[in-house]
């Protein structure tokens, strides 16, 4: 029996991207398995990162970091998306580290590390100029002032300074020396303030990839894992790790001049064959891939032919001898002419990040590559 539709992940090639990143750089690892590991599984995703030399798995929420905990992942582990009303307590019990950057945050964590009776390990965020999360450089004294205090307590132990790059993809834009400025500002206010933890970080993948006086102590390092390069044009030697693939359903010869799939939005130009591939929005394809996307199947490179429907859409094969339970390969690595995660970003405008992470529940991850004991 085979799967109908299936993401499957090459963990020997997240393995090989991350000892890849840990090649360029003096500094750890972080691996960031947020949001289902980008698509490819929390915990399959940290324990092949962990297993190709990354020492730090880095989560967006709380939820994510205890699941890997739950799943017997006892890396250190940081979260850095936290709204009020979130597990802290268990969190600090499950030795996460937990990324603050508001007065309202420090003070919950305090209260939680004293409910638990444990020190809670925090690592204070400052906006160096993203302009999304972290401390502004205004407010960035008090919160290390406020942190200090508590430290001095015991209550919390801050093991880190950080912050996150806006423009980073964008080699050589002035934004990443500002940034870089702030961020040694801020670890001079902050050392300033008597506080000067172990960890500074500010680098994600490219960072990672192209700037390394911005490593510090840890890099973090997400998209490049997964063998994507955040910077367009250049590869850097990372290999995709997922690959995209249904089995072809229905195929039928169709008259020219025949409508194609709802709205028909493209209409057969000559007498041919179509496919009917079992993956659609419901599966996270996005529906702007209508008319537009790449995808390999019998042996060649075609496009979707009409629009992404909830759960199929159609391919315009021609004449070539396409039949029911042939592989339809939306994206992959790329070795055998399919197209990658980076060619539909192209194609719908977007980056291979939210490609490969919106590839919806509905659809199984399967896994190669497993390391042989
Ligand atoms: C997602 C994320 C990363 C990883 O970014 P990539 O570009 O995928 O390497 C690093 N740091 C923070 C704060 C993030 O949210």
């Amino acid at each position: 029996m085979s799967l109908q539709s299936e993401a499957r992940v090459d963990l020997a090639a997240i393995r090989a991207n991350v000892a890849t990143v840990s090649g360029l750089t003096r500094a750890d690892v972080m691996a960031v398995v947020k949001a289902d590991g980008y698509g490819h599984g929390l915990v399959p995703a940290a324990r092949a990162a962990l297993a190709g030399g990354a020492s730090w798995i880095g989560v967006a929420t709380l939820d994510e970091a205890l699941s890997l905990r739950a799943a017997g992942i006892t890396a250190p582990i940081l979260a850095w998306l936290i709204a009020p009303k979130q597990p802290v307590r268990a969190a600090i019990e499950a030795d996460v580290e937990l990324s603050v950057a508001t007065d309202w945050l420090l003070e919950d964590v305090v209260a939680a590390a004293g409910a638990a009776g444990r020190t809670a390990r925090v690592q204070l965020k400052v906006d160096t100029g993203l302009g999304r999360g972290g401390a502004g450089l205004p407010e960035w004294p008090e919160l290390v002032a406020s942190a200090a205090k508590h430290a001095a307590t015991g209550i919390i132990e801050i093991t880190g300074i950080w912050s996150h790059f806006a423009r980073a993809d964008e080699p050589g834009d002035p934004s990443i020396v500002v940034q870089q400025e702030n961020f040694t500002l801020a670890l001079a206010l902050a050392k300033d303030a008597g506080v000067d933890p172990p960890l500074r970080h500010l680098a994600n993948s490219a960072a990672a990839l192209t700037l390394p006086s911005a490593h510090y102590d840890l890099v973090r390092a997400g998209i490049a894992i997964y063998g994507y390069s955040p910077i367009p044009g250049q590869k850097f030697g990372l290999r995709p790790a997922m690959t995209m693939r249904g089995s072809v359903a229905v195929v039928k010869r169709l008259p020219a001049g025949h409508g194609i799939s709802y709205g028909h939005i493209y209409t057969t130009s000559r007498d041919t064959t179509v496919a009917l591939v079992p993956l659609g929005y419901g599966d996270g394809i996005p529906r702007q891939a209508s008319n537009v996307a790449p995808l390999w199947v019998g042996g060649q490179r075609q496009t979707i032919a009409g629009r992404v429907c909830m759960d199929q859409f159609v391919v315009d094969v021609g004449d070539l001898p396409v039949d029911v339970g042939d592989d339809a390969v939306l994206f992959g690595p790329g070795d055998d002419g399919e197209p990658t995660a980076d060619d539909w970003a192209v194609a719908l405008d977007t980056i291979s990040y939210e490609i490969v992470t919106r590839v919806g529940a509905r659809v199984p991850r399967t896994y190669i590559g497993e390391e042989t004991a």
